[in-house]
C-alpha cells in the first residue's frame, strides 16, 4: 500500500476481515476466553492516529477463526505471488543500494565485516576515520589485530573483528596481489568472510549475482513472506535463489534490508503501512486484512 494511503480499517465489530465469528461473539454473556484469531494470533494494533475498534458488547469473546488455515490452493511460492512481491518492492524501493559507506572493494569488505552484530549507521560513524588513518589494504596488513582494536571498538565484538580485518588484509596482500578477489570461492578463504559478506562485496561492488545476501532482515522477512521456512542462513539463501530470478538477487536483498529498516521491524512491524500487507500472512503481523498463517511465524 503506497504511503499516505489510508490503510484498510477494521470492521466495526472490531474483528478482522474474513474471520468467522461464532454466535458467542455477539452474545451479551461474557465469554470465558479471550478472543483469539488462530492459534498464533498477533495482537492487532490500530495504526497511529486511528481509533481502535470498539470492544464487543459483553467483552472479549471466542472467535471461531479461519485464520491460521491456508486458503485452498494457496502456494506461497507461486510464481505470480513472488512476482507481485517483487513488483511492489520495486515500486517501494526502486533505487536502493548498500548503506555502508565505501569507496572501493576493500573498504566495503571491511565495513561489512564490522557490520556484524552492529548497525550500518554505527559502522559508518567509524569507517571514515578508519580509512583516513589506514588508507590502503597494505596499511591494514602491516597492523596487528591489537593495534586495530581501539579503532573498531564501538562496533562491538572488536577483538574478533580486528583479527578478521587484519587477517583478510594480510591474505589479500600476500595471496591476491593487494586486490580483493571477485570470486566467491576466493572470498570465502579470507578470515571473517562467510557467504553473507562475500555476497555483499560481489553484488554491491563487482555487480556479480552469485547468491543472495541473507542478513538479519532478509532472514526475518523472507520467513514472514513464506519465501522460506528455514532458519539457517545458507538454507534460506538456497531457497531464495530458487524462487527469486537471478537478475533480482542483488536488488532484492537491498530492498528487503530497507524494508526491514523502514517498516518490517523485528518487533511491532508497521503492517498497516506496508504495501505487501495483503500478500503477507505472517503470524506476528500487527495488522491484517488477510488470514494469518501460524506456520509462517517469524
Ligand atoms: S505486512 Fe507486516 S509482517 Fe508482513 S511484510 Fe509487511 S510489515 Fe512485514
Amino acid at each position: 500500500m503506497p504511503r499516505g494511503k489510508t490503510p484498510r480499517q477494521p470492521a466495526r465489530t472490531g474483528h478482522q476481515d474474513k474471520v468467522r465469528v461464532t454466535r458467542t461473539l455477539l452474545s451479551a454473556k461474557p465469554a470465558s476466553r479471550t478472543a483469539r484469531v488462530g492459534a498464533d494470533a498477533p495482537v492487532r494494533s490500530a495504526p497511529k492516529g486511528r481509533k481502535k475498534p470498539a470492544p464487543t458488547a459483553g467483552g472479549p469473546a471466542t472467535v471461531n477463526s479461519t485464520a491460521g488455515k491456508k486458503p485452498k490452493g494457496y502456494n506461497p511460492l507461486a510464481a505470480d505471488r513472488v512476482s507481485e512481491i517483487l513488483n511492489r518492492l520495486d515500486q517501494l524501493y526502486p533505487d536502493v543500494t548498500c548503506a555502508l559507506t565505501h569507496k572501493n572493494a576493500w573498504e566495503l569488505l571491511v565495513a561489512t565485516i564490522l557490520s556484524a552484530q552492529s548497525t550500518d549507521v554505527n559502522v559508518n560513524r567509524v569507517t571514515p576515520e578508519l580509512f583516513r588513518k589506514y588508507p590502503t589494504v597494505e596499511d591494514f596488513a602491516a597492523l596487528t589485530p591489537e593495534q586495530l582494536e581501539p579503532d573498531v571498538r564501538s562496533t562491538g565484538f572488536f577483538r574478533n573483528k580486528s583479527k578478521s580485518v587484519v587477517g583478510a588484509a594480510k591474505k589479500i596482500v600476500g595471496e591476491f596481489g593487494g586486490q580483493v578477489p571477485d570470486e566467491m570461492e576466493k572470498l570465502l578463504t579470507l578470515p571473517g568472510v562467510a557467504r553473507k559478506t562475500a555476497n555483499v562485496v560481489l553484488g554491491s561492488w563487482f555487480k556479480k549475482a552469485d547468491g543472495v545476501v541473507v542478513d538479519t532482515h532478509v532472514h526475518r522477512i523472507s520467513r514472514r513472506l513464506e519465501l522460506t521456512n528455514q532458519n539457517d542462513p545458507q538454507k534460506i539463501e538456497q531457497d531464495l535463489m530458487k524462487v527469486i530470478p537471478r537478475d533480482k538477487w542483488i536488488l532484492f536483498s537491498h530492498q528487503i534490508i530497507w524494508h526491514g529498516r523502514k517498516l518490517c521491524y523485528a518487533r511491532k512491524p508497521k503492517c498497516a503501512d506496508c504495501p505487501l500487507e495483503n500478500l503477507c500472512h505472517a503470524a506476528d503481523k500487527t495488522w491484517s486484512t488477510v488470514e494469518m498463517h501460524k506456520d509462517a511465524k517469524a
